[in-house]
């Protein structure tokens, strides 16, 4: 490994390359380019998004919708057998195959056939162009950042002593916790909640404010309560966790809402109340970069840290943490940093969505953003149940509704809440990034019957409005000569 870095750290200077943290995205686009590429990572490659997020979260949550759809489907005529249960263990083996299947895409063989040098250890730097991984230095001309971020700790008294699961530990339950207290409601509480709950465990979500999913819009995360409901989970708003202490064998948990306490008792607790950016040991001090102990490392519009040769991208530096937005941003890092590229990310688009049951997606600006910034808006909303397809499939809960700017057709924003939202929002993505207006969208033929057509649906409505009461009077006249 000494000798390796020594090669490494002679072709380093002459060289012009990435030297990279971690994201697989730009390693491979920048070495594909041509760039000399080296990529630390200190634990597993894929970082969370495969071990521990996204992917082991939708292979459960898969496992949970499915079940869930047996014990309803005598509504469907379908008759299951009385006995069905889930087999947990064999829902988490089927998550870690799934995540052994993805997890070539992003092997360490992978990347060094790319092209990519990859060096498994801890990253520190040592000087604004130098760093070392386990002994070995690796001078840069250029660096990304995308270290990442961590499940933060409440501060609850009694917690860390009693144990507590959060999304780096979850996945390797080997048996269902039943009772399970969530501690959060933001999209990850949401999300292992319902599974968790779908799987037979007795779910309560305490969440500190006075509605889950604070960043949507109020209709959307209504119908998901109402989902919650149905599926018994208990959700407890304005509900502070105060303190933890195990008797029995068991985690009792001192609940307070306004001036209400209780206590619960639970097997487990999962807390899913925020993150935190990786920035501990990268002695960002000796490369001259700024940071931020709560919101990571500071950048620019061009994800340029305060040091010129360092950029960052992901979780580590951005607002939204997603793997999209990750993956994005380190596009434009490699664009920025190898070709004098000027790409800001406020160009970028990012949609989102909660993957629970019905699904909550969201892109570009919601109505009370449009507000603060002076914008007139109108929206037009399509419920689900008014679409052929989502009656067929006995999928009603949700809607779409779409922003656009008052006198214009030009689209500002969307959510979609649906048992498919989340493959529904990439064609209002879409639009918006193709500066696609509503008059457009409603002159695309949309396979019937799709729940996509609730999108042409509300294009639809806008279409309608053109037809003011003058043209619907010449409109008349022409009609009757
Ligand atoms: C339960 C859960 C579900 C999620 N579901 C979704 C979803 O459905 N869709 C979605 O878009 N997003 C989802 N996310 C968010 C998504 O996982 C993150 O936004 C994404 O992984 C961020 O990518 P990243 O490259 O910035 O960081 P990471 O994926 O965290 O990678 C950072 C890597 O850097 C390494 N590292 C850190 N410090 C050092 C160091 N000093 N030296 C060397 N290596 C280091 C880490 O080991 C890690 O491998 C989910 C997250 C969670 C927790």
């Amino acid at each position: 490994m000494g000798k390796r870095g020594a090669r490494h750290f002679k072709s380093r200077l002459a060289a012009a390359h990435l030297q990279q943290l971690r994201e697989l995205v730009a390693a491979h686009s920048a070495a594909a380019l041509g760039a000399k590429v080296a990529l630390i990572e200190r634990h597993l490659l894929g970082g969370d998004c495969l071990n521990v997020g996204c992917v082991p979260s939708k292979a459960i949550i898969r496992a949970s919708q499915l079940y869930a759809e047996m014990r309803y489907a005598t509504q469907y005529g379908v008759q299951v057998p009385s006995d069905i249960h889930v087999d947990f263990s064999a829902v988490m083996q089927r998550m870690r195959s799934v995540r052994a299947r993805i997890s070539r895409a992003d092997s360490a063989q992978r990347l060094t056939e790319a092209g990519v040098d990859v060096f498994f250890g801890e990253a520190r730097f040592i000087g604004t162009e130098t760093l070392t991984v386990d002994g070995t230095t690796l001078r840069f001309k250029k660096a990304m950042i995308a270290t990442g971020s961590r499940p933060d700790t409440p501060s609850i008294p009694g917690l860390v002593e009693a144990g507590y699961l959060t999304n780096e530990n979850v996945f390797d339950l080997a048996e269902l916790p039943r009772p399970l207290l969530v501690i959060g409601g933001g999209p990850l509480g949401c999300e292992l909640a319902q599974a968790f709950s779908r799987f037979g465990s007795k779910t309560i979500i305490a969440q500190n404010w006075p509605l889950f999913l604070p960043r949507e819009e109020r209709d959307a995360a209504q119908i998901l309560s109402d989902a919650f409901a149905r599926d018994g989970i208990e959700v407890r708003l304005n509900t502070r966790a105060v303190n933890v202490r195990v008797e029995d064998g068991q985690k009792l948990v001192d609940l307070v809402s306004d001036d209400f306490k209780s206590t619960v008792a639970v097997d487990a607790i999962l807390t899913g109340t925020g993150r935190e950016p990786n920035i501990e040991g990268l002695n960002l001090e000796a490369a001259g970069v700024h940071y931020d102990a709560d919101h990571g490392i500071c950048v620019n519009h061009f994800l340029q840290t305060s040091n010129r040769r360092i950029y960052a991208a992901g979780d580590v530096c951005l607002e939204h943490k997603f793997t999209h937005s990750a993956d994005a941003s380190a596009r434009i890092v490699v664009r920025n940093a190898l070709f004098l590229g000027r790409q800001p990310l406020s160009a970028l688009t990012i949609p989102w969505c909660t993957y629970t049951d019905p699904q909550i997606a969201h892109v570009g600006c919601y109505v009370r953003q449009a507000h603060e910034e002076h914008i007139s808006v109108k929206t037009f909303t399509v419920p689900m149940h008014d679409v052929d397809r989502a009656i067929a499939d006995g999928e009603e809960a949700g809607f779409v509704k779409i922003h656009f700017k008052e006198g214009t057709d030009r689209i500002l924003g969307a959510t979609i809440v649906g048992r498919h939202a989340g493959e529904m929002i990439n064609e209002v993505t879409l639009a918006m990034v193709a500066g696609i207006g509503l008059r457009t969208l409603a002159h695309v033929i949309h396979a019937y019957p799709t729940q996509a057509e609730a999108t042409k649906k509300a294009a639809d409505a806008y279409n309608r409005t053109r037809l003011t009461p003058s043209i619907k009077s010449l409109l008349r006249r022409w009609l009757q000569w």
